[in-house]
């Protein structure tokens, strides 16, 4: 798995310009088929989004690593997650940042996260259960803020838990099938928008999603 992970690293990452060494350096080291479930192992470092419990999927390595590079993780960044999932992008994001907060609306994938990252000993991640539309206010402000799902627009909830010196929020943005990834950046008042790349993700249900 050592080398399939090193050969993901380079061809799908490096190659198609993932160029942030801390995040490369980041997914050469998180064990991404202890976060599968194990029939599905074998698929971990394919190119394409995997299937989890509950019908949910965990991106394609490149969509993960595009995502936390757009985040600019610092080293001591506080990030809030939007979509635990299997865990695997708080894992990531977990070797990159100081501290990581991560919301998931399903309770059991919430529980097997936990107990993944508490296992595997990424001890700088909290997971809560909840509508993560609505973000962590207890723990705001953020500097970046990764959405996992997709929004039919990014959520006024997050934007306000941003930080108000560059905090960053990346959110696929679009209808429940097609989305484009954005970066929403803000300074005080300003919010400063890209748009990064086209992407399909599964719809962030919940008061301020679909
Ligand atoms: N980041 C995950 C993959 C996420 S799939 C990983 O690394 O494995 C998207 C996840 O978002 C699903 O688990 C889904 O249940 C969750 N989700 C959808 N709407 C949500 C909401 N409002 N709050 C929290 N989680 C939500």
């Amino acid at each position: 798995m050592d080398e399939a992970r090193r050969a993901m690293v380079e061809e799908q990452l490096r190659s198609r310009g993932i160029r942030n060494h801390r995040v490369l350096d980041a997914m050469g080291r998180v064990p991404r088929e202890d976060f599968l479930p194990s029939t599905l192992a074998r698929a971990a470092y394919d190119d394409r989004a995997v299937p989890i419990d509950e019908g949910q999927t965990l991106s394609q390595p490149y969509m993960v690593a595009a995502m936390t590079e757009a985040l600019e993780p610092g080293p001591t960044d506080r990030v809030l997650e939007i979509g635990t999932g299997s865990g695997y992008q708080a894992a990531v994001l977990s070797l990159l940042v100081s501290e990581v907060f991560s919301l998931e609306r399903i309770a059991s994938l919430a529980e097997g996260a936990r107990k993944r990252l508490n296992d595997l000993g990424y001890s700088n991640v909290r997971v809560r259960t909840g509508d993560g539309s609505l973000g962590w206010p207890e723990e705001a402000p953020f500097d970046g803020i990764i959405v996992t799902a997709a929004a039919p627009e990014p959520p006024r909830s997050l934007l306000s838990q941003l930080s108000e010196v560059g905090g960053r929020l990346v959110v696929p943005v679009g209808t429940r099938t097609e989305q484009d990834l954005l970066r929403v950046r803000r300074e005080g008042d300003e919010l400063e928008t890209d748009t990064l790349l086209g992407c399909r993700f599964v719809p962030l249900l919940g008061e301020e999603g679909w």
